[in-house]
Protein backbone atom coordinates (compact mmCIF):
# COMPACT_ATOMS: atom_id res chain seq x y z
CA UNK A 1 0.00 0.00 0.00
CA UNK A 2 1.25 3.10 -0.87
CA UNK A 3 -0.02 6.48 0.67
CA UNK A 4 -0.25 10.24 -0.55
CA UNK A 5 0.14 12.36 2.82
CA UNK A 6 -0.19 15.81 2.97
CA UNK A 7 2.70 17.66 4.80
CA UNK A 8 0.98 20.65 5.89
CA UNK A 9 -1.80 18.75 8.16
CA UNK A 10 0.43 14.71 7.78
CA UNK A 11 -3.79 13.61 6.56
CA UNK A 12 -3.86 11.02 4.17
CA UNK A 13 -5.01 12.25 1.20
CA UNK A 14 -5.39 8.59 -0.80
CA UNK A 15 -4.09 5.35 -0.89
CA UNK A 16 -2.41 2.98 -3.64
CA UNK A 17 -2.60 -0.85 -4.27
CA UNK A 18 0.90 -1.24 -4.91
CA UNK A 19 1.11 -3.47 -7.46
CA UNK A 20 2.56 -7.44 -6.82
CA UNK A 21 4.98 -9.36 -8.37
CA UNK A 22 3.03 -11.35 -11.15
CA UNK A 23 1.33 -7.46 -11.72
CA UNK A 24 5.43 -5.95 -12.32
CA UNK A 25 5.60 -8.67 -14.42
CA UNK A 26 3.18 -8.31 -16.92
CA UNK A 27 3.64 -4.60 -16.65
CA UNK A 28 7.33 -5.35 -17.55
CA UNK A 29 6.20 -7.82 -20.43
CA UNK A 30 3.54 -5.23 -22.02
CA UNK A 31 6.43 -2.53 -22.49
CA UNK A 32 8.63 -4.70 -23.42
CA UNK A 33 6.01 -5.87 -26.36
CA UNK A 34 5.34 -2.71 -27.12
CA UNK A 35 9.45 -1.76 -27.59
CA UNK A 36 9.64 -3.69 -30.86
CA UNK A 37 7.00 -1.52 -32.51
CA UNK A 38 7.53 1.55 -30.70
CA UNK A 39 11.61 1.83 -31.65
CA UNK A 40 10.47 1.21 -35.17
CA UNK A 41 8.01 4.59 -35.51
CA UNK A 42 9.37 7.39 -37.29
CA UNK A 43 10.89 10.90 -35.47
CA UNK A 44 7.49 12.41 -37.13
CA UNK A 45 4.58 10.26 -35.43
CA UNK A 46 6.81 10.61 -31.50
CA UNK A 47 7.27 14.39 -32.04
CA UNK A 48 3.60 14.51 -32.76
CA UNK A 49 3.20 12.81 -29.55
CA UNK A 50 4.96 14.54 -27.54
CA UNK A 51 4.29 17.81 -28.80
CA UNK A 52 0.07 16.52 -27.92
CA UNK A 53 1.95 15.34 -24.44
CA UNK A 54 2.92 19.00 -24.06
CA UNK A 55 0.00 20.54 -25.38
CA UNK A 56 -2.03 18.61 -22.47
CA UNK A 57 0.96 19.51 -19.33
CA UNK A 58 0.02 23.26 -20.43
CA UNK A 59 -3.99 22.62 -20.31
CA UNK A 60 -3.60 20.94 -17.01
CA UNK A 61 -0.89 23.24 -15.35
CA UNK A 62 -3.27 24.40 -12.58
CA UNK A 63 -4.66 20.43 -11.30
CA UNK A 64 -1.37 18.94 -11.65
CA UNK A 65 0.33 21.93 -9.46
CA UNK A 66 -2.35 21.14 -6.85
CA UNK A 67 -1.75 17.14 -6.86
CA UNK A 68 1.89 18.38 -6.49
CA UNK A 69 1.02 20.90 -3.17
CA UNK A 70 -0.87 18.31 -1.60
CA UNK A 71 1.38 15.21 -1.62
CA UNK A 72 4.66 16.77 -1.33
CA UNK A 73 4.26 20.83 -0.13
CA UNK A 74 5.36 22.51 -3.26
CA UNK A 75 3.86 26.22 -3.77
CA UNK A 76 1.37 26.51 -6.42
CA UNK A 77 3.66 29.05 -8.60
CA UNK A 78 6.45 26.88 -8.50
CA UNK A 79 4.61 23.78 -9.53
CA UNK A 80 2.59 25.50 -12.50
CA UNK A 81 6.26 26.29 -13.17
CA UNK A 82 7.65 22.81 -13.32
CA UNK A 83 4.59 21.91 -15.27
CA UNK A 84 5.32 24.63 -17.77
CA UNK A 85 9.19 23.51 -17.65
CA UNK A 86 8.25 19.50 -18.62
CA UNK A 87 5.87 20.93 -21.28
CA UNK A 88 9.51 23.10 -22.24
CA UNK A 89 11.59 19.78 -22.24
CA UNK A 90 8.64 17.81 -24.48
CA UNK A 91 8.63 20.64 -27.15
CA UNK A 92 12.37 20.73 -27.12
CA UNK A 93 12.99 16.95 -27.57
CA UNK A 94 10.09 17.20 -30.18
CA UNK A 95 11.78 19.47 -32.19
CA UNK A 96 15.66 18.44 -31.76
CA UNK A 97 15.25 14.99 -31.29
CA UNK A 98 15.74 13.37 -35.03
CA UNK A 99 18.92 16.13 -35.64
CA UNK A 100 20.44 15.10 -32.49
CA UNK A 101 20.19 11.45 -33.58
CA UNK A 102 20.99 11.59 -37.15
CA UNK A 103 23.79 8.90 -38.26
CA UNK A 104 27.05 10.32 -38.99
CA UNK A 105 29.24 9.41 -41.79
CA UNK A 106 33.16 8.95 -40.93
CA UNK A 107 35.23 8.69 -43.93
CA UNK A 108 37.28 5.32 -44.34
CA UNK A 109 38.69 3.50 -46.67
CA UNK A 110 35.35 1.48 -46.74
CA UNK A 111 32.55 1.75 -49.25
CA UNK A 112 30.51 3.14 -46.31
CA UNK A 113 30.67 3.66 -42.77
CA UNK A 114 28.47 5.66 -39.98
CA UNK A 115 27.73 5.23 -36.87
CA UNK A 116 23.81 5.04 -36.25
CA UNK A 117 22.38 5.94 -32.76
CA UNK A 118 19.79 2.78 -31.44
CA UNK A 119 17.39 2.95 -28.99
CA UNK A 120 18.08 -0.32 -26.41
CA UNK A 121 14.88 -1.24 -25.03
CA UNK A 122 12.92 -0.73 -21.90
CA UNK A 123 14.66 1.84 -19.35
CA UNK A 124 13.57 1.71 -15.68
CA UNK A 125 13.28 5.36 -14.08
CA UNK A 126 13.76 5.35 -10.75
CA UNK A 127 12.88 9.06 -9.32
CA UNK A 128 12.60 11.31 -6.23
CA UNK A 129 9.70 13.29 -4.88
CA UNK A 130 11.20 16.97 -4.75
CA UNK A 131 10.25 18.06 -8.63
CA UNK A 132 7.71 14.67 -9.08
CA UNK A 133 6.86 15.65 -12.40
CA UNK A 134 10.60 17.36 -13.60
CA UNK A 135 12.86 14.34 -12.84
CA UNK A 136 10.38 12.10 -14.54
CA UNK A 137 9.46 14.36 -17.85
CA UNK A 138 13.37 15.28 -18.14
CA UNK A 139 14.18 11.30 -18.34
CA UNK A 140 11.08 10.56 -20.33
CA UNK A 141 11.14 12.67 -23.58
CA UNK A 142 14.40 12.11 -24.67
CA UNK A 143 14.40 8.53 -23.57
CA UNK A 144 11.09 7.91 -25.72
CA UNK A 145 11.99 9.89 -28.64
CA UNK A 146 15.26 7.99 -29.17
CA UNK A 147 12.78 4.73 -29.59
CA UNK A 148 12.54 3.31 -26.21
CA UNK A 149 10.02 2.10 -23.64
CA UNK A 150 10.25 3.09 -19.72
CA UNK A 151 8.91 2.32 -16.57
CA UNK A 152 8.60 4.33 -13.88
CA UNK A 153 9.55 3.92 -9.86
CA UNK A 154 8.60 6.82 -8.23
CA UNK A 155 9.43 7.80 -4.53
CA UNK A 156 7.05 6.38 -2.59
CA UNK A 157 5.35 9.49 -0.97
CA UNK A 158 3.83 10.51 -4.36
CA UNK A 159 2.10 8.03 -5.82
CA UNK A 160 -0.62 10.34 -7.04
CA UNK A 161 2.24 12.18 -9.37
CA UNK A 162 3.68 9.04 -10.59
CA UNK A 163 0.04 7.57 -11.63
CA UNK A 164 -1.02 11.14 -13.21
CA UNK A 165 2.44 10.59 -15.49
CA UNK A 166 1.18 7.65 -17.03
CA UNK A 167 -2.02 8.91 -17.93
CA UNK A 168 -0.98 11.70 -19.16
CA UNK A 169 1.07 9.92 -21.79
CA UNK A 170 -1.78 7.78 -22.03
CA UNK A 171 -4.15 10.99 -22.61
CA UNK A 172 -1.52 12.68 -24.84
CA UNK A 173 -2.22 9.28 -27.77
CA UNK A 174 0.97 7.58 -27.01
CA UNK A 175 0.05 3.59 -27.77
CA UNK A 176 -0.60 1.64 -24.46
CA UNK A 177 2.41 0.86 -22.49
CA UNK A 178 4.83 3.15 -23.61
CA UNK A 179 5.00 4.62 -20.71
CA UNK A 180 4.22 2.74 -17.45
CA UNK A 181 4.32 3.49 -13.64
CA UNK A 182 5.11 0.80 -11.07
CA UNK A 183 3.73 1.04 -8.04
CA UNK A 184 6.47 -0.83 -5.75
CA UNK A 185 8.92 0.04 -2.81
CA UNK A 186 12.33 0.51 -3.04
CA UNK A 187 13.23 -3.15 -2.15
CA UNK A 188 11.38 -4.37 -5.26
CA UNK A 189 14.00 -2.18 -7.45
CA UNK A 190 16.70 -5.02 -7.32
CA UNK A 191 14.09 -7.62 -9.27
CA UNK A 192 13.38 -4.73 -11.88
CA UNK A 193 16.89 -4.09 -12.74
CA UNK A 194 18.08 -7.80 -13.26
CA UNK A 195 14.71 -8.63 -15.48
CA UNK A 196 16.21 -9.37 -18.64
CA UNK A 197 13.81 -6.84 -20.73
CA UNK A 198 14.98 -3.75 -18.79
CA UNK A 199 17.93 -2.66 -20.81
CA UNK A 200 19.55 -0.03 -18.41
CA UNK A 201 18.22 2.79 -15.43
CA UNK A 202 18.32 6.23 -14.58
CA UNK A 203 18.28 7.29 -11.19
CA UNK A 204 17.38 10.54 -9.42
CA UNK A 205 17.67 10.52 -5.94
CA UNK A 206 20.39 10.02 -2.59
CA UNK A 207 23.56 8.99 -3.04
CA UNK A 208 22.92 5.88 -0.73
CA UNK A 209 20.35 5.06 -3.42
CA UNK A 210 22.57 5.64 -6.23
CA UNK A 211 25.08 3.20 -4.89
CA UNK A 212 22.72 0.45 -3.82
CA UNK A 213 21.59 0.82 -7.93
CA UNK A 214 24.96 1.17 -9.72
CA UNK A 215 26.03 -2.00 -8.08
CA UNK A 216 22.95 -4.35 -9.14
CA UNK A 217 23.13 -2.64 -12.28
CA UNK A 218 27.10 -3.12 -12.44
CA UNK A 219 26.31 -6.77 -11.43
CA UNK A 220 23.81 -6.80 -14.51
CA UNK A 221 26.19 -5.63 -16.94
CA UNK A 222 23.73 -2.47 -17.62
CA UNK A 223 24.19 0.73 -17.74
CA UNK A 224 23.34 3.53 -15.74
CA UNK A 225 22.71 7.50 -15.40
CA UNK A 226 22.74 8.88 -11.83
CA UNK A 227 21.78 12.19 -10.82
CA UNK A 228 22.33 12.63 -7.34
CA UNK A 229 23.09 14.79 -4.14
CA UNK A 230 24.91 17.96 -4.05
CA UNK A 231 26.42 20.18 -1.21
CA UNK A 232 26.51 23.21 -4.38
CA UNK A 233 29.23 25.75 -3.42
CA UNK A 234 28.46 29.51 -4.11
CA UNK A 235 32.07 31.66 -4.03
CA UNK A 236 31.05 35.57 -3.05
CA UNK A 237 34.01 37.37 -4.54
CA UNK A 238 35.63 40.72 -2.95
CA UNK A 239 33.73 42.32 -6.05
CA UNK A 240 30.78 41.23 -6.54
CA UNK A 241 27.48 43.14 -6.43
CA UNK A 242 26.43 41.80 -2.94
CA UNK A 243 22.88 42.77 -2.50
CA UNK A 244 22.44 41.15 -6.09
CA UNK A 245 24.14 38.26 -5.14
CA UNK A 246 22.32 38.17 -2.22
CA UNK A 247 19.17 38.13 -3.80
CA UNK A 248 20.36 35.04 -5.95
CA UNK A 249 22.19 33.16 -3.05
CA UNK A 250 18.99 33.12 -1.27
CA UNK A 251 16.09 32.53 -3.99
CA UNK A 252 19.05 29.60 -5.12
CA UNK A 253 18.54 28.37 -1.35
CA UNK A 254 15.00 28.50 -0.96
CA UNK A 255 13.48 27.16 -4.14
CA UNK A 256 11.18 24.55 -3.43
CA UNK A 257 11.60 25.14 0.18
CA UNK A 258 15.41 23.75 -0.14
CA UNK A 259 14.22 20.79 -1.68
CA UNK A 260 17.08 20.41 -4.73
CA UNK A 261 19.96 18.84 -5.72
CA UNK A 262 21.33 22.03 -7.02
CA UNK A 263 20.03 24.31 -4.50
CA UNK A 264 22.73 26.78 -2.85
CA UNK A 265 24.04 25.02 0.00
CA UNK A 266 27.58 25.86 1.23
CA UNK A 267 28.09 30.18 0.51
CA UNK A 268 31.86 30.49 0.95
CA UNK A 269 32.66 34.33 1.43
CA UNK A 270 35.29 36.18 1.42
CA UNK A 271 35.96 38.07 5.24
CA UNK A 272 36.54 41.62 2.98
CA UNK A 273 32.92 41.63 2.56
CA UNK A 274 31.69 39.11 4.74
CA UNK A 275 29.68 41.30 7.43
CA UNK A 276 28.31 43.36 4.45
CA UNK A 277 27.18 40.16 2.67
CA UNK A 278 25.50 38.27 5.27
CA UNK A 279 23.25 41.83 6.31
CA UNK A 280 21.83 41.38 2.46
CA UNK A 281 21.33 37.89 2.78
CA UNK A 282 19.77 37.74 6.01
CA UNK A 283 17.29 39.98 4.82
CA UNK A 284 16.69 38.38 1.81
CA UNK A 285 16.37 34.85 3.60
CA UNK A 286 13.89 36.53 6.54
CA UNK A 287 11.54 37.78 3.50
CA UNK A 288 10.17 34.33 2.57
CA UNK A 289 6.90 33.42 3.88
CA UNK A 290 6.46 29.86 4.74
CA UNK A 291 3.04 28.17 5.21
CA UNK A 292 0.69 26.46 3.46
CA UNK A 293 1.51 26.01 -0.41
CA UNK A 294 -2.12 27.02 -1.89
CA UNK A 295 -1.73 30.13 -0.08
CA UNK A 296 -0.68 32.59 -3.15
CA UNK A 297 1.11 34.69 -0.38
CA UNK A 298 2.82 31.70 0.78
CA UNK A 299 6.47 31.94 -1.06
CA UNK A 300 7.49 28.25 0.72
CA UNK A 301 5.62 25.50 1.67
CA UNK A 302 6.63 22.84 3.77
CA UNK A 303 9.26 19.96 3.61
CA UNK A 304 7.80 17.07 1.80
CA UNK A 305 7.62 14.80 4.66
CA UNK A 306 8.00 15.42 8.68
CA UNK A 307 10.92 12.50 9.11
CA UNK A 308 12.74 14.55 6.61
CA UNK A 309 12.22 18.12 8.29
CA UNK A 310 13.50 16.26 11.79
CA UNK A 311 16.33 14.64 9.78
CA UNK A 312 16.82 18.32 8.36
CA UNK A 313 17.00 19.84 12.20
CA UNK A 314 19.18 16.97 13.57
CA UNK A 315 21.49 18.24 11.03
CA UNK A 316 21.11 22.38 12.42
CA UNK A 317 21.09 21.02 16.28
CA UNK A 318 24.62 19.08 15.42
CA UNK A 319 26.38 21.20 13.48
CA UNK A 320 25.58 23.73 16.75
CA UNK A 321 26.69 21.41 18.96
CA UNK A 322 29.83 21.41 17.38
CA UNK A 323 30.01 24.93 17.13
CA UNK A 324 28.31 26.69 14.28
CA UNK A 325 25.98 29.51 15.42
CA UNK A 326 21.91 30.38 13.82
CA UNK A 327 21.39 33.32 13.21
CA UNK A 328 18.39 32.72 11.35
CA UNK A 329 15.63 30.42 12.27
CA UNK A 330 16.83 27.04 13.25
CA UNK A 331 14.01 25.96 15.56
CA UNK A 332 10.83 23.89 14.50
CA UNK A 333 7.56 26.25 14.14
CA UNK A 334 4.65 24.92 16.45
CA UNK A 335 3.02 24.42 13.92
CA UNK A 336 1.19 20.60 12.68
CA UNK A 337 3.14 20.33 9.12
CA UNK A 338 6.34 19.44 8.28
CA UNK A 339 7.42 23.03 8.21
CA UNK A 340 10.82 24.19 8.65
CA UNK A 341 11.71 28.11 8.55
CA UNK A 342 14.70 29.89 6.44
CA UNK A 343 17.86 29.02 8.45
CA UNK A 344 21.46 30.22 8.38
CA UNK A 345 24.16 28.98 10.26
CA UNK A 346 28.04 30.92 10.10
CA UNK A 347 31.19 29.86 11.43
CA UNK A 348 30.66 26.10 10.08
CA UNK A 349 33.38 24.34 10.26
CA UNK A 350 34.51 20.48 8.54
CA UNK A 351 33.18 17.72 10.73
CA UNK A 352 29.65 19.28 11.03
CA UNK A 353 27.00 17.73 8.91
CA UNK A 354 26.64 21.60 7.65
CA UNK A 355 29.34 21.59 5.68
CA UNK A 356 29.86 17.63 5.27
CA UNK A 357 26.79 16.60 4.61
CA UNK A 358 24.05 17.11 2.33
CA UNK A 359 21.46 19.95 3.70
CA UNK A 360 17.96 19.06 2.15
CA UNK A 361 16.10 21.48 3.14
CA UNK A 362 15.76 25.63 4.00
CA UNK A 363 19.18 25.95 5.92
CA UNK A 364 22.13 27.73 4.43
CA UNK A 365 25.61 27.23 5.73
CA UNK A 366 28.04 29.92 5.56
CA UNK A 367 31.50 29.94 5.89
CA UNK A 368 34.31 32.91 6.14
CA UNK A 369 37.32 33.02 4.15
CA UNK A 370 40.31 34.51 3.69
CA UNK A 371 40.55 35.47 -0.22
CA UNK A 372 39.50 33.47 -3.50
CA UNK A 373 42.30 31.23 -3.24
CA UNK A 374 40.78 29.45 0.30
CA UNK A 375 37.15 30.14 -1.37
CA UNK A 376 38.13 27.80 -4.33
CA UNK A 377 39.65 25.32 -2.10
CA UNK A 378 36.89 25.24 0.33
CA UNK A 379 34.17 25.01 -2.63
CA UNK A 380 36.13 21.53 -3.57
CA UNK A 381 36.28 20.62 -0.08
CA UNK A 382 33.67 18.02 -0.45
CA UNK A 383 32.42 14.46 -1.86
CA UNK A 384 30.31 16.01 -3.88
CA UNK A 385 30.24 18.13 -7.49
CA UNK A 386 26.78 18.85 -8.99
CA UNK A 387 26.51 22.52 -9.22
CA UNK A 388 28.55 25.36 -8.27
CA UNK A 389 28.57 29.08 -8.33
CA UNK A 390 30.79 32.12 -8.50
CA UNK A 391 29.44 35.87 -7.95
CA UNK A 392 32.28 38.56 -9.17
CA UNK A 393 32.13 41.45 -10.86
CA UNK A 394 34.79 40.52 -13.22
CA UNK A 395 33.23 37.80 -15.84
CA UNK A 396 36.76 36.81 -17.24
CA UNK A 397 37.49 36.03 -13.65
CA UNK A 398 34.33 34.16 -13.20
CA UNK A 399 34.55 32.43 -16.13
CA UNK A 400 37.96 30.86 -15.41
CA UNK A 401 36.85 29.79 -12.25
CA UNK A 402 33.74 28.18 -13.56
CA UNK A 403 35.68 26.55 -15.71
CA UNK A 404 38.92 25.40 -15.12
CA UNK A 405 38.78 25.84 -11.02
CA UNK A 406 35.49 24.29 -9.25
CA UNK A 407 34.97 20.69 -9.41
CA UNK A 408 31.32 20.02 -10.69
CA UNK A 409 29.42 19.07 -13.27
CA UNK A 410 27.50 22.24 -13.47
CA UNK A 411 29.32 26.12 -12.94
CA UNK A 412 27.43 29.10 -13.11
CA UNK A 413 29.01 32.85 -12.91
CA UNK A 414 26.98 35.13 -11.65
CA UNK A 415 23.57 33.42 -11.16
CA UNK A 416 22.25 30.05 -9.25
CA UNK A 417 22.15 27.04 -11.00
CA UNK A 418 19.06 26.02 -13.02
CA UNK A 419 18.65 22.36 -15.43
CA UNK A 420 17.87 23.59 -18.96
CA UNK A 421 16.44 21.29 -21.35
CA UNK A 422 19.43 23.23 -23.85
CA UNK A 423 22.08 22.48 -21.27
CA UNK A 424 23.45 19.08 -20.28
CA UNK A 425 23.19 18.22 -16.66
CA UNK A 426 24.52 15.64 -13.85
CA UNK A 427 27.56 15.81 -11.46
CA UNK A 428 30.89 13.96 -10.43
CA UNK A 429 32.35 12.32 -7.92
CA UNK A 430 29.42 11.59 -5.40
CA UNK A 431 27.19 13.66 -7.64
CA UNK A 432 26.78 10.88 -9.97
CA UNK A 433 28.23 10.01 -13.56
CA UNK A 434 26.33 10.49 -16.57
CA UNK A 435 24.02 13.32 -18.67
CA UNK A 436 20.72 14.45 -18.79
CA UNK A 437 19.07 16.80 -21.34
CA UNK A 438 20.40 18.06 -24.25
CA UNK A 439 21.93 16.13 -27.23
CA UNK A 440 23.77 14.17 -24.63
CA UNK A 441 21.16 13.34 -22.49
CA UNK A 442 19.52 11.54 -25.48
CA UNK A 443 22.70 9.77 -26.31
CA UNK A 444 23.04 8.06 -22.99
CA UNK A 445 20.52 5.62 -23.38
CA UNK A 446 21.26 4.70 -27.48
CA UNK A 447 23.35 1.61 -28.54
CA UNK A 448 25.92 3.96 -30.21
CA UNK A 449 26.08 1.79 -32.89
CA UNK A 450 28.97 1.79 -35.80
CA UNK A 451 28.06 0.62 -39.21
CA UNK A 452 30.50 -0.39 -42.25
CA UNK A 453 29.55 -1.80 -45.66
CA UNK A 454 32.43 -2.92 -47.19
P1 LIG B 1 16.03 8.79 -2.24
O1 LIG B 1 15.61 8.43 -0.89
O2 LIG B 1 17.35 8.32 -2.70
O3 LIG B 1 14.90 8.27 -3.21
C1 LIG B 1 14.95 8.46 -4.62
C2 LIG B 1 14.30 7.29 -5.30
O4 LIG B 1 15.12 6.13 -5.10
C3 LIG B 1 12.94 6.93 -4.72
O5 LIG B 1 12.14 6.43 -5.76
C4 LIG B 1 13.27 5.83 -3.72
O6 LIG B 1 12.19 4.97 -3.46
C5 LIG B 1 14.39 5.10 -4.46
N1 LIG B 1 15.32 4.40 -3.59
C6 LIG B 1 15.77 4.76 -2.38
N2 LIG B 1 16.68 3.86 -1.92
C7 LIG B 1 16.79 2.91 -2.86
C8 LIG B 1 17.54 1.71 -2.98
N3 LIG B 1 18.38 1.33 -2.01
N4 LIG B 1 17.39 0.97 -4.10
C9 LIG B 1 16.56 1.36 -5.07
N5 LIG B 1 15.82 2.47 -5.03
C10 LIG B 1 15.93 3.25 -3.94
O7 LIG B 1 16.03 10.35 -2.47
P2 LIG B 1 14.86 11.36 -2.15
O8 LIG B 1 14.84 11.59 -0.68
O9 LIG B 1 13.61 10.93 -2.81
O10 LIG B 1 15.39 12.66 -2.93
C11 LIG B 1 16.31 13.49 -2.39
C12 LIG B 1 17.70 13.20 -2.92
O11 LIG B 1 17.70 13.21 -4.34
C13 LIG B 1 18.67 14.27 -2.53
O12 LIG B 1 19.90 13.69 -2.15
C14 LIG B 1 18.82 15.09 -3.79
O13 LIG B 1 19.99 15.83 -3.86
C15 LIG B 1 18.73 14.04 -4.82
N6 LIG B 1 18.34 14.63 -6.12
C16 LIG B 1 19.26 14.71 -7.12
C17 LIG B 1 18.95 15.31 -8.32
C18 LIG B 1 19.95 15.42 -9.43
O14 LIG B 1 19.54 15.71 -10.56
N7 LIG B 1 21.23 15.20 -9.20
C19 LIG B 1 17.67 15.81 -8.52
C20 LIG B 1 16.75 15.72 -7.48
C21 LIG B 1 17.10 15.13 -6.29
P3 LIG B 1 11.32 5.10 -2.10
O15 LIG B 1 10.71 6.45 -2.13
O16 LIG B 1 10.35 4.00 -2.22
O17 LIG B 1 12.31 4.94 -0.98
Amino acid sequence: MLKSINPVNGKTVKTFEAHSEKGVEKIINSVDKTWHSWRLSTFQYRSRLMKSLSDLLISKKEELAFLMAQEMGKVKKEGIAEIEKCAWVCDYYAKNAESFLESETIETEYQKSFVSYQPLGIILAVMPWNFPFWQVFRFAAPSLMAGNTAVLKHASNVPGCAMAIEELFREAGFPENVFRTLLIGSKQVENVIRHPAVKAVSLTGSTPAGKSVAAIAGSELKKCVLELGGSDPYLILKDADLEYAARKCAAGRLLNAGQSCIGAKRFIVVEDIYAHFLEHFTQEMNNARFGDPSDPEVTMGPLARIDLRDELHKQVTDSVAKGAEIILGGEIPLLKGAFYPPTILENVKPGMPAYDKELFGPVASVIKVKDETEAIKVANDTVFGLGAAVFTNDDVKGEIIAEKKLQAGCCFVNDFVKSDPRLPFGGIKESGFGRELSDSGIKEFTNIKTVVVK
